[in-house]
């Protein structure tokens, strides 16, 4: 890549976080505070956006399936949850510091920059002899001077009681699928269920990131929507590959582009010790391709771990067969404040119009769209009526009313948020009942009557 489409990506990200704070999508944490380094506060647009998103995901693959299930599991657990994760013992980064200036980064991340590849499996001092021989410096101060990279937990602890001893010690959540295993006993109990079937559940993770950063790509707290699946062994693979094209057709319905996407296979060594099919579909943002979500399947790990560090034994019985088995797992796991981001950055386009002006549109699919109408008067003579034709929309719609400032000037406003639809109500609605619906991306207005607007835009929206 060029260093000037380099540049142009990178104010595609700056435009966009620009647009998120002035038009309320996404704050900076505790801002009137100083604020506090990589926490994002979603205001109201950016806070509809997630839900809306949110709401398909569970729609598509909880409500509208017979084979999925719906949790929602504290953040808190037992301690020993993570012990028998793996979290406690393996989920580490390794962490390097600059000896010369104390800018600390992730080894790992660091030699995967300059390599410009994914890089997986290598141990620290394999990691620190490759930043070595590469003669990797500091980002940040340019020397050579990194210390061995020390393996650097990423789980937040905190202290449950009053009492801040080791005793009370807890952890935040780092995601949110060992809460799905750890109630698979509760499951089988009390819901009717047969293999294979799915435990889906979303909400906040949290990760005390060495780097993060890119907007809200990589935070310490973000939020999760993830599915254990459970299956036969002999279905995985097919189970899997149908799971990957399910998440693909998802993020196409959220109107995600498709030649922005791939699936990425891991590699041999990327493989954790548990799983043996992983693949990441991925976004190419503007800075580099991302991970949006994983699908691996992790056989019966994480149900065997739990057998042996509870004593419960988590297991099926066939109720034709009477046989009595571990199933195994294949895992789609999203992360929904990633999507957000994608969302955002694939629906926005600085557009030059023929007049040599330029817009900002956020080109929404207006299913997850925050505003899908807004409602104007023309001008304030009108605000009445408007405003009455607004209200009879507003049960159908997620609806906005403006009055304020020019008509054009409320169109760009309307487009920074990606309102499908603007109606307008001027001074020959009263004479001939129709009003002027101005579509999105065309631009383009016509006259509806009143008295088919509502179906008019539904068969739109
Ligand atoms: P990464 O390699 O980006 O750190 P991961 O492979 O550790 O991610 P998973 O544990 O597979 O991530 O988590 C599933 C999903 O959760 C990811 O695909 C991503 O969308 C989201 N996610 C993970 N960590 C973060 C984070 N720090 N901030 C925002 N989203 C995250």
């Amino acid at each position: 890549m060029s260093k000037e489409e380099q540049t142009e990506l990178r104010s595609v990200m700056d435009s966009v976080m620009s647009l998120c704070k002035r038009r309320g999508f996404v704050y900076a944490g505790s801002e009137i505070y100083g604020g506090l380094a990589n926490t994002w506060d979603y205001g109201p647009y950016g806070a509809q956006l997630k839900r809306n998103i949110l709401n398909l995901w569970w729609k598509t693959f909880i409500e509208d399936r017979d084979d999925m299930l719906g949790l929602d599991s504290a953040i808190l657990m037992n301690p020993r949850v993570w012990e028998a994760s793996g979290h406690v013992a393996n989920f580490a980064d390794p962490l390097m510091d600059c000896k010369s200036c104390n800018e600390r980064v992730r080894g790992d991340k660091l030699l995967e920059e300059h390599l410009k590849t994914t890089i997986a499996g290598l141990s620290n001092d394999e990691i620190y002899n490759k930043v070595m021989d590469e003669k990797i410096p500091c980002p940040k101060c340019k020397k050579l001077n990194w210390t061995q990279p020390r393996a650097f937990n990423l789980m937040f602890k905190t202290y449950q009681g009053v009492l801040e001893d080791t005793a009370a010690q807890i952890y935040l959540r780092p995601e949110t699928a060992q809460g799905i295993f750890v109630n698979f006993k509760n499951i089988l109990d009390s819901m009717r269920v047969r293999l294979p079937f799915g435990v889906g559940q979303y909400g906040k993770s949290f990760r005390n990131e060495i780097t993060p950063g890119n907007f809200i790509f990589r935070t310490r707290e973000f939020e999760q929507m993830e599915i254990e699946y459970f299956v036969r062994p002999e279905q995985a693979e097919s189970v899997f590959k149908q799971w990957v094209e399910d998440s693909m057709n998802f993020f196409t319905a959220l109107g995600i582009k498709k030649d922005k996407m791939r699936v990425r296979n891991h590699g041999k060594e990327e493989l954790s010790h548990y799983s043996t099919m992983t693949v990441d579909i991925e976004y190419e943002f503007p800075f580099g391709w991302g991970e949006l979500q994983g699908i691996a399947y992790r056989g019966s790990f994480d149900l065997d771990q739990h057998t042996k560090f509870s004593g419960e034994k988590l297991q099926y019985r066939d109720p034709e067969t009477n046989e009595v088995f571990v199933p195994h797992t294949v895992e789609p796991a999203w992360g929904l404040t990633r999507t957000v981001l994608t969302v955002l950055v694939d629906a926005f386009e600085e557009e030059a119009l023929e007049d040599g002006e330029t817009r900002n549109v956020m080109h929404f699919d207006p299913k997850i769209a925050p505003v899908q109408v807004a409602v104007f008067p023309l001008q304030k003579q009108q605000s009445e009526k408007a405003e009455a034709l607004y209200k009879t929309l507003k049960p159908h719609f997620r609806c906005e009313y403006d009055e304020s400032g020019a008509i054009g000037k409320r169109y760009r406003r309307q487009d920074e948020i990606g309102t499908p639809f603007c109606v307008t109500y001027d001074f020959q609605s009263d004479e001939d009942g129709a009003v002027t619906v101005r579509e999105r991306d065309s631009m383009k207005q016509e006259r509806v009557k009143i008295e088919v607007l509502a179906e008019f835009l539904k068969a739109k929206l």
